[in-house]
Order: C-alpha cells, then structure tokens, then sequence
C-alpha cells in the first residue's frame, strides 16, 4: 500500500525545521495517497507537532513539499488552505463560546461567497452525520461538551473545508477508549469517502490499526516506515510504542 507515482497527493522530501538552536524536523521525507490515511507515530518531543507547523506554514522549513505534483514554494497559513490542506490542531483549539454550528462552519469560511450557501448547509448536514452524538448539542457552547464530542468538532471543522489533504495533530490524546473508537471508525468512514489524511499521534496501537502505511519519527527523524501491519509487528517498534504486548494492534 505505498503511494507510487501518480497516487502521490503529498510529498515531503527532506523537510528541515527548527525554533532558533533547536532544531526539530531533521530531514523528513514522507508521502500521502490519494484517499489514503498515514500515520506520523512518535513520543513526546519526537517532532511530530513541528512536522505539521512547517508542512502548515506555522513555521519556517526547508525541503521539497509537493501537493498534487505541484511544488509549494513558500508554504503560509492561506496558502496551506487555498491549496486544500486543512489542519485539526492538538488540543482542538476551538471557540468556546460559541456554538458547535458555529465552529463548524468556521471550517468552511473561505468557501463562503464562493459556494452557495446551499453546498455548505449540506456539508454541515454531513457533518452532523458523520458525528451523530453532535446533532442535539449544535446549539450549544463549544465548552459545555466533553473532550470527545469537542474533538469530533474539531475534526468536523476541518472537514468543512473539503479538504485534499486533512492533517490531524494528536487527534485522540486524553479520550477515552469508546470514543477512540468511535473517531477512528468515523475517520475510516471518510477515508473510504475518498478523504486523504496524515495523522500525528501518540497513540500508536489505536493508529496502525486505521493506517495504511506510517512513519516513527525520533529525535526530528524518520527512523522506521512501512506498511502499518508490518511496522505493528515490529519487535522495536512494539517494545517502544506498543507496550511490548504479543497480540495485534487492531482494536
Ligand atoms: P508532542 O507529542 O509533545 O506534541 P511532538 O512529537 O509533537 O511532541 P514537537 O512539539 O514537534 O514534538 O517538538 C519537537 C522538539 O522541538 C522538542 O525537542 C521540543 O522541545 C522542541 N520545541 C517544540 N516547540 C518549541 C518551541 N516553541 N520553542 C523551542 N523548542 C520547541
């Protein structure tokens, strides 16, 4: 399930970034298929979250980063969205006071005048479909729902965008096992929709179990990639990232 050639929607090639002396993403290289979902697996302070700056325009980088073919020069905040990047930040980043529609339809801001009104309503329908548990609380503050329901706002905020390429920082950090589960099944859902999707995560056993392929990145680099069954059966990899256990990673 590598993405060869004309399946390649994101490629990364030696992605450098770094905050002043430090340097964090050290010569990455990574690529994402069409409707396909990667995963980024790595401990605190690997350089996961630097990954996502730099490929975002949050942060200065150097590298080769092609989006659909094409180069991006110069990545910044309003390319990244123009060009159909769309990021799900960690710890969501919402606003609190306003209502979960509200949210959602700040994923959509920059289609409003360029879409019918209609489109975007029917996005927010699907929104609202995909996450089920949302529907009686779209009237409400962002801050009154529990870290769960906050993320699937987050997540569905990013997909108001109708995003190519959906980036996810940290999706799952803190929530509980139910609602993992429910997260992945509803992020394996938009995959088979045609979504593409490279996920940054702690939480390896819960990733390689939606992924097809992923990367462990150390200490800013990539140190091991593959298929995500075969890296789940990885002796290094399970000691490090799966708790050492013997069974599979689905589940
Ligand atoms: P986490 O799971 O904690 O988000 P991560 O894999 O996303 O970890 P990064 O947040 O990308 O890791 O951090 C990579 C390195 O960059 C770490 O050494 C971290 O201390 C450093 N770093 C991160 N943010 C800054 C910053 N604003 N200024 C200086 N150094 C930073």
């Amino acid at each position: 399930m590598n993405a060869p050639g004309d399946d390649v929607l994101l490629a990364v090639e030696g992605l450098e970034a770094a905050y002043g002396q430090v340097q964090a993403v050290r010569g990455v290289s990574l690529s994402v298929g069409h409707s396909e979902v990667v995963a980024v697996i790595g401990a605190n302070g690997a350089g996961k979250t630097t990954l996502l700056r730099a490929l975002t325009g949050l942060l200065p980088s150097r590298g080769r980063i092609m989006l659909g073919g094409r180069p991006v020069a110069r990545p910044s905040p309003e390319e990244t969205v123009r060009l159909g990047i769309s990021l799900v930040p960690e710890r969501r980043q919402l606003f609190e006071s306003m209502s979960v529609r509200d949210n959602l339809l700040l994923g959509a801001y920059h289609r409003i005048g360029q879409e019918s009104r209609a489109t975007i309503e029917e996005d927010l329908r699907r929104m609202f479909a995909l996450f089920p548990a949302l529907v009686n609380r779209a009237a409400s503050p962002a801050r009154t729902l529990s870290g769960g329901m906050q993320q699937m706002v987050a997540i569905g905020r990013g997909l108001m965008a109708r995003p190519r390429l959906l980036l996810m920082d940290e999706p799952l950090l803190g929530l509980a096992p139910l609602v993992i589960r429910d997260i992945l099944g509803t992020l394996a859902q938009v995959q088979h929709q045609g979504q593409s999707i490279l996920i940054v995560e702690q939480n390896a056993k819960a990733v390689l179990g939606l992924a097809a392929r992923a990367y462990v990145m150390e200490a800013g680099r990539v140190v091991r990639q593959g298929p995500a069954t075969t890296l789940a059966q990885d002796p290094a990899v399970r000691t490090a990232y799966l708790g050492g256990h013997v069974e599979s990673a689905e589940g």
